[in-house]
């Protein structure tokens, strides 16, 4: 993808979805690249919202879960999406940052012994992470983020980086501790941000299981399993390749005494961790 006009495009020039937001003022020079959740319910949802008057907010982008990105400002307006914000001796974070939102229910609550958004849907265990936010508070559950939300979100961030020579990306719980917790603990933002401000190319990009997690001959849930599935949480994988949802991967841990294992496995289930 790149930047063309200060709008998203394909490697093409085939803009993605541009959805105009009235929720924007004047001109930037981006300098900064923060990161949200929407907490809502799906992406198409949180874009109605953020393109209505009466919401006062926006973005620039909102991704989905299945990695889709819709562009709502042009890169060089000013989006409504940071409002107080302090951070680094800066502020008012909107008149210079980039604003990316993520469709992510945030905080879940648990009602016996299931975990719930806030407006009552189920969230299976899986997709459940247990996390202190860094900001304080209690234990509580967040949403997880997809690996397909996240590749996509790395391959933007990283446009955006280059191209506007972004200093740093932040959470809008970095510049704004006080009211929010978005991205919140879910969101891996060590990793995303050595991805997205230069990791070394000769470096492999190292992976590791969410859940415990079938590995498959094949890329597909109709293919065998292979003797030593599931592997335990955070086995690390270097990933190889890839069909659709699914990735090829080297497993780096040694499992049951071997070294040599490759496989499938869905991709919605690992997360990068460098
Ligand atoms: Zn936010």
């Amino acid at each position: 993808m790149k930047v063309v006009n200060h709008r998203l495009c394909q490697d093409d020039g085939t803009p993605f979805e541009f959805i105009r937001s009235p929720n924007q003022s004047g001109a930037i020079t981006p300098e900064y690249l923060i990161m949200h959740y929407t907490a809502g319910r799906s992406a198409r949802s949180s874009i109605n919202w953020l393109v209505n008057s009466a919401a006062k907010a926006s973005a620039h982008l909102v991704i989905g879960v299945d990695g889709s990105i819709t562009q709502l400002v042009a890169f060089n307006r000013k989006a409504w999406h940071a409002g107080a914000s302090h951070w680094g001796g800066r502020s008012g974070f909107n008149g210079f940052s980039i604003g990316i939102e993520l469709d992510n229910p945030g905080v879940l609550t648990r009602r016996g012994g299931a975990w719930f958004t806030t407006w009552g849907d189920r969230v299976d265990e899986e997709n459940v992470v247990e996390a202190v936010h860094k900001n304080g508070g209690e234990l509580r559950g967040w949403h997880a983020y997809s690996a397909e939300m996240l590749e996509a979100s790395v391959e933007v961030a990283s446009v955006l980086v280059q191209r506007y020579g972004l200093k740093d990306v932040l959470g809008h719980e970095d510049i704004a501790p006080s009211r929010k917790t978005d991205p919140g603990p879910a969101f891996p933002m060590d990793s995303f941000k050595s991805r997205v401000l230069g990791r070394h190319a000769d470096e492999p990009e190292i992976f590791e299981t969410t859940v415990r997690l079938n590995i498959r001959k094949g890329a597909g849930t109709q293919h065998e399993k292979l003797a030593m599935s599931p592997l335990a949480p955070r086995t690390r994988l270097e990933v190889l390749g890839q069909q659709g949802a699914w990735r090829l991967v080297d497993v780096l841990d040694p499992i049951q005494d071997e070294h040599d294992i490759h496989g499938w496995v869905h991709g919605r289930f690992i997360r990068p961790i460098n």
